[in-house]
C-alpha cells in the first residue's frame, strides 16, 4: 500500500509473518488508510488501486522472479482492493465466501467449466 511515504513503508513490512484472516485485514486497512482514502474519493482509490495492479504485473514479468517484492505487490494489490470494498460497505468475507465451496458456477472443485466457457461465455463468475 504505497500511499504517501512509500518506500519507508514498503520497508519495515519486510517479511514477517503473522497469522491473519481476510477480515481482521480489511479492517486494519481501514483504521490505517481508511479516512485519507474516503477524502480522496472512490474515483481517486480506484486509480490507485490499477497503479497497484500495474506494479504487480511488472513484478510479474521480471525475468528474475524477485520474491520480497512479489510479496509486497501482492500485498499492495489486496491492500487497495481491501480498502475499495470498505468505501463501498463490502465485507471481503462474504466477498471470498463465493469461492470457498468451489466454482461459483458450477460448484465444483476443482471448476469443472472448462476454459472457453471461463473466459469467453457471457458473465462467468455471476
Ligand atoms: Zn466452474
Amino acid at each position: 500500500m504505497e500511499h504517501d511515504n512509500a518506500g519507508s513503508r514498503a520497508e519495515s513490512q519486510g517479511t514477517a509473518r503473522t497469522s491473519t484472516s481476510l477480515m481482521s485485514f480489511q479492517q486494519v486497512i481501514d483504521q490505517t488508510f481508511g479516512a485519507k482514502d474516503r477524502a480522496r474519493g472512490l474515483g481517486g482509490t480506484f486509480m490507485w488501486f490499477t497503479e497497484e495492479v500495474g506494479e504487480l504485473a511488472r513484478a510479474l514479468k521480471r525475468k528474475e522472479v524477485d520474491r520480497e517484492n512479489l510479496v509486497v505487490e501482492f500485498g499492495d494489490v489486496l491492500a487497495w482492493l481491501c480498502t475499495l470494498a470498505s468505501a463501498v460497505g463490502i465485507d471481503m468475507e462474504e466477498a471470498a465466501a463465493r469461492y470457498m465451496k468451489g466454482c461459483p458456477r458450477c460448484r465444483a472443485i476443482p471448476c469443472a467449466c472448462g476454459e472457453a466457457t471461463r473466459f469467453h461465455a457471457t458473465p462467468p463468475r455471476g
